[in-house]
Formats: structure tokens, sequence, C-alpha cells
């Protein structure tokens, strides 16, 4: 929690074992205060307000969470197989910013119009994706161009791959050699190159 600024009129409290645990592990708590109750009636998320304060706070990209690996695995499910699934607790953040506030619009997935499944969960406060902003499945989001298993091959054999995923590009190469491969040195090289 940090010592920053509390808004007037209220005070700092401490967060109850409740609270806690619905926080779940994405949730970075900087300030907790009590606040005089606003008279609303339901939970809405409104518009971004894009004439207030710009602030800096993104999430990192985060792993692929445990329920969206489970529907990836899962032949039943809309999503299986698809390499590009998330949710709110899951998939890409900083790495699709294009700018404040964090809104789809504003992201690398801004060409991606969601079909009426996700744009069904987008706005469903009981979905695990209300309001995930790279929400996608195979019918609406990014598709791979390359069989995956020519891409591993080529990782196999010691090329570099090139990824050119949601948030810009990637430079893969398989580095679970005990000696470091001529493709690891080559992607360093690269890596270091001014015009990179
Ligand atoms: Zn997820
Ligand atoms: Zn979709």
């Amino acid at each position: 929690m940090s010592r920053s600024r509390q808004p007037s009129g209220s005070r700092r409290l401490p967060l109850s074992p409740r609270t806690r645990e619905a926080a779940a592990a994405l949730v970075l708590v900087r300030e907790t205060s009590l606040l005089a109750p606003a008279g609303y009636t339901r939970f809405e998320i409104l518009k971004s307000d894009q004439d207030s304060e710009r602030t800096t706070s993104i999430l990192p990209d985060l792993a692929t969470c445990p329920e969206c690996l489970a529907e990836l695995l899962d032949p039943a499910d809309r999503r299986f197989h698809y390499p590009f699934t998330n949710c709110t607790q899951c998939g890409p953040r900083y790495s699709i910013v294009l700018d404040i506030p964090y809104d789809r619009p504003r992201t690398t997935m801004r060409g991606f119009e969601l079909c009426p499944d996700c744009a069904r969960e987008y706005a469903d406060p009981a979905d695990r994706r209300f309001h995930a902003q790279p929400n996608a499945c195979p019918r609406c989001g990014p598709k791979l161009s390359m069989d995956l298993g020519e891409v591993a091959q080529a990782l196999r054999a010691g090329r570099i791959v090139t990824l050119k995923g949601i948030g810009g590009f990637q430079l893969l190469v398989d580095a679970r050699t005990r000696t470091p491969s001529p493709a690891c040195a080559a992607s360093s090289t690269a890596k270091r190159s001014p015009s990179r």
C-alpha cells in the first residue's frame, strides 16, 4: 500500500479479509478509504474520461490463467486451441497499449471487432471477460498465419523465428542447449543492432 494522498473527507482503512480474497491476484492495492455513500443503485463501468489527469498505471502482460488454459485444451470449447485466448485475469496489457486510458480502441486490438459471443462476455458483469479489452476468439480475433508445427521445426533446427504478435515483434530461438546455439548468438547480435 502506498502512502499517497487520500481524498478529502475520507479515512484510510485496512483491507478486510473478505475484500482481500475478492481482490484476487491481479489487484494492486495502493490505498483504501471509506467514502460517504454516493447513492448508486447498480454497478457500471462508465466510458473513460479522456479529459481527466493522465496516469500510467498499466498492468504488465500476464501469463495465461488456469481457466483460459482449460478452455484452450477443451475440444468442446469455442476457444479450443485458440492461441490468443485471454480474460480479465490474464493476457496482454502493456504490450498492446497505444494510448491511455486503457480501452480496446486505444490498443492493437482496435481493428478486431468483437463477435456477438465475445461482445456478450464483454458486457456481462458476471462474466470473467467483463471489460477484458483484448477479448478474442477464433471468429473475431487475430489468427495465426503460419502452422505452429512448422515454427517448432524451424526452432528445433536452430533457426530464428520472427513472431509478429498482437503486442509487436518477438525473436524466438531454442535456448535450451547447454552451449549457446548459433541462433541464440545471432539473435543477441540482431537485438543489439542500431537499426532494430
Ligand atoms: Zn484468463
Ligand atoms: Zn469472438
